[in-house]
Order: structure tokens, then sequence, then C-alpha cells
């Protein structure tokens, strides 16, 4: 019997359940929703405009559509606006809530509601044409901007505030992203962490790259690189980290000033308040050590001048209708990804925001898995059902086709070697479809 299944969200998390259903449960039929008229969550996003190579992966979820008819792409429907939980429980058997964690972790110090300062879903979501972030209006007529975090998406984010118009040629940065950047008097470029080299969680790829800047040095105190890694290590972990500890060496080697910006690499130091009124002046850190894993305050402080602050300290979903939320954890609450019977959970809002982009694949399979085997009672209407709502409510769902004119409006309007040219607006993209 044909079971039909709603996906929430058509990021990584989605996508992958999509995929383990079309291998496992083969004639369901599947429709994915996203709120915004362009699929694949973060992928678009999210991964940092010169990360080109990473974001292809968009091609094998685009197959996904491409090659099963049983699986529809309905953007522009969001969840809590158009649709409702219940609307969803009574037109499919089963719902995959997938809508991820994009409301960055608050830092919890005195300033941090100042004017630029910015949690890095919303810088990165500007600089990446995501719609919501379109008037964040970051003042970049700056000398210094504060980066908190020492993980990737730090070094994303010190890495394209420090990239040249020419480096950025060959990708999909806002056009008012790269002007800006470009404009800007900024020089001091500080990414701190509060714990050191060995607990960093950034990946050596990443790091390396901040060594191979066109206008930009990075630089790191030699004396906070040890010797070698701790040897309670698993051997294949003391291996990758022995490799970021390398790389560190190389980049302690550096000249602050020798080209137009400098990335600072900074180690054990946790913030404790940005400073200035309503606009930033520096931000006060405090010395820490870490003794025994632990990260633990020395009570010494110093101030780094700065105009911004950019904090990357991981992000939390928020809770939808009537649905167990875990606050502390900024989850959804489930068990092993079902939340409550026909409706279960995947990729950030289940795990929250940790892992690569694989790291969801396993997850998505487990939860198609459990979701299989809870196949219970008659097929419910399905895809006709959702129809049927779309005319009642005078829903425009942007199907995969127009996904399809979109993207070619996007390419096509890019200056060679870009390979698109993002639509700004929700607006403007459904305008290119003639005003659907
Ligand atoms: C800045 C950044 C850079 C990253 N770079 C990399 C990288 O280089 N390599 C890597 O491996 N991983 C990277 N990651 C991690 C990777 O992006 C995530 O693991 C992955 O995107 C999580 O997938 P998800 O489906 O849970 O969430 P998302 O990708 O966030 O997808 C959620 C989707 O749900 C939609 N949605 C939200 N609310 C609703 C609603 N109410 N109704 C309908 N739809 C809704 C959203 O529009 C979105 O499309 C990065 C993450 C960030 C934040």
């Amino acid at each position: 019997m044909d079971r039909s299944i709603a996906i929430v969200g058509s990021g990584p998390g989605g996508m992958y359940v999509a995929q383990a259903l079309l291998e496992k449960a083969p004639t369901s039929r599947i429709d994915i929703f996203d709120r915004l008229p362009t699929p694949f969550g973060l992928i678009r996003g999210g991964v940092a405009p010169d990360h080109q190579h990473t974001k292809r992966v968009d091609q094998k979820y685009a197959d996904i559509f491409v090659k099963n008819e049983n699986v529809r792409y309905l953007g522009n429907v969001e969840l809590g606006r158009d649709v409702t939980i219940d609307d969803f429980s009574a037109i499919y058997n089963a719902v995959v809530l997938a809508y991820g964690a994009p409301f960055d972790n608050k830092l919890g110090i005195p300033g941090e509601d100042n004017k630029n300062v910015f949690g890095s879903n919303a810088l990165v979501g500007w600089y990446n044409c995501h719609p919501d972030f379109l008037d964040l209006n970051p003042n970049l007529d700056i000398d210094g901007v504060v980066v908190i975090g020492v993980g990737n998406v730090a070094i994303d984010v010190a890495r394209v505030l420090s990239r040249t118009p020419e480096e950025m040629a060959t990708t999909d940065i806002a056009d008012y992203a790269i002007s800006a950047i470009d404009a800007s008097s900024l020089k001091e470029v500080w990414m701190v962490g509060r714990r050191g080299p060995i607990e960093a969680a950034f990946s050596n790829t990443e790091l390396k790259e901040l060594g191979a800047l066109a206008d930009a040095t990075s630089v790191v105190d030699a004396s906070v690189i040890p010797a070698e890694v701790p040897t309670d290590f698993e051997e294949r972990e003391k291996k990758a980290r022995g490799r970021i500890l390398d790389t560190l060496r190389g980049l302690a080697d550096g000249k602050a000033g020798e080209k137009r910006r400098t990335i600072h690499i900074e180690f054990f130091a946790s913030p404790v308040e940005i400073l200035g009124g309503d606009t930033v002046e520096g931000i006060r850190m405090e010395r820490t050590k870490v003794v025994g894993g632990r990260c633990v305050p020395t009570g010494e402080t110093y101030d780094i001048p700065c105009q911004m602050v950019v904090t990357c300290i991981g992000s939390r979903a928020a809770a939808i209708e009537n649905l167990p939320f875990n606050e502390r954890s900024g989850i959804i609450t489930h068990e092993d990804g079902k939340v409550s019977p026909g409706i279960y959970a995947a990729g950030w809002l289940k795990r929250g925001a940790t892992g690569t982009i694989g790291t969801n694949r396993l997850d998505s399979y487990a939860v198609a898995d459990l979701l299989i085997s809870e196949f219970d009672g008659p097929a419910k209407p399905g895809p006709n059902a959702f129809d049927n709502l779309v005319v009642e409510r005078g829903l425009k769902p942007v199907t995969f086709d127009d996904w399809l004119v979109i993207k070619d409006l996007e390419e096509k309007a890019a200056t060679d070697p870009a390979p698109r040219r993002k639509f700004a607006t929700v607006e403007e993209m459904l305008d290119g479809l003639g005003g659907a």
C-alpha cells in the first residue's frame, strides 16, 4: 500500500530521510516542504560561498526529485504560517520535521544587544543572500572585528571577511556583501576561543585555508601551541590533532600587518563584556586555562579594540505549535527521532547544531527505518489532499520545476566565472516565475 510522508525542511536532514525512504519503502509518496522557494537549507544559505565544492552535494539532492516521480518539492510553504502539524497529520501517514536549528546561541554577557554584534547565522545568511538577513546592514566601516569561536563556522566568517573580490569571483557571495567587505577599512580580524589548540573544533583543511589568503595574513602566538598531542587520544584523533598543531606552527611564522588584513587566532580567552554604548568599541576578554579537560577562568582580563563582534557559538531550534521542546538543548524532544505517534524529527532539529553534512545521512537513515517500522493503519489521502489544501488556502507552492527556473535565472544573471547571482528576496524569486 502506498503510504505518504510529509518532510518539513529540505536541508540535508530532510533530504537524507527522503533518500532512505526511496531505498527502503520505494512506493511511498513523499512531499518535501520548505518555507523558502529555494531548496536544500544551509547548503545554499550556510556553507561558505567560496566552498562551492561542498555545495555541490545539492546535485545529489536534486536527483531525488528528478529521478523519482513519487517525490515532490513544495517550497514557499511554511509550517506554522501556511499549514499546521494537524493539517499534515490528517493528510500524510507520517510527518518528518527537519526544519533545522537557525537561531544563534547567546553569549549571555553585557553589551550583546549592541548594534554591530551578530550571530553567525545572521552574518553568514547576509553574505549568502538568505532572504531573512538582507536587511542586516552590518557596519563595515571598522578597523577590527572579533569572531567568537574556534570552529569551522568561525573560520568561514574570518576568511570571508578577509578575502579579496578577485578571490571571491568564482563564488556566489552576495554582490552587496563583497562590495562592502572590499570597501571596508577592516584591518584586524580576531578569532578567539575559550580553550586551546588541542580542543579547537575546526578541521585542519579549513585552518590551512587561513594560511593561503591573497591579502590577509593569519597569525598565532607560538607559545600557546603544545609540543605534542596528549596521549589520552585515540591514535586516529591524535594524528588529526597533530596535523592541526603543525598547521598552527606554520601560521605562527606569519607577521601581523604584512598584508591588508591580519587574522589573529587567539586561544584561552572567554568574552565577559562587549564594550561601548550603542556602538561597539571593544570586547573584554578573560584569560582561561584548561584543567583536567575543563575550561577555567583565571580572573585576568584584557580588552581587544573592535567595532564589530560575530558570535560563532552554535545555534538552536525553536518550538513549533504544541510539540514538546527541550529548551535547555534547543532541540525538539524525541526518542530516537520519534516525537509523537506519526511525527518524527531529523537533522539539526533532532540532534542540535553539530556535525557535518554527512553526519545527517546516517542519522536520517535511522529515522527512516524507525518510521517505516511504525507504519500503521490505512493509507492516508496524501499529496492529492495537500493539493486541495493549496487551493482552499490560496497557497503558492514553488515546485521543483519552478526551482529549476529560478536556478536557471540565477545562473544566467551571473558574471563569469561566478556560478550564479542569487535573487535577494522571495518576491524577486516569485516574480522570476512570472508572479506565480
Ligand atoms: C554557517 C554554516 C556553514 C556550514 N558549512 C558546512 C560545510 O562546509 N561542510 C559541512 O559538512 N557542513 C557544514 N555545515 C553544517 C550543515 O550545513 C548542517 O549539518 C546541515 O545543513 C543540517 O541540516 P538540516 O536539514 O538539519 O538543517 P538546514 O540545512 O538548516 O535545513 C532546514 C530547512 O528547513 C527549512 N525550514 C525552516 N523552518 C521551516 C518551516 N517552519 N516550514 C518549512 N520549512 C522550514 C529551512 O528553510 C531549511 O531549508 C555548516 C553549517 C553552518 C551553520
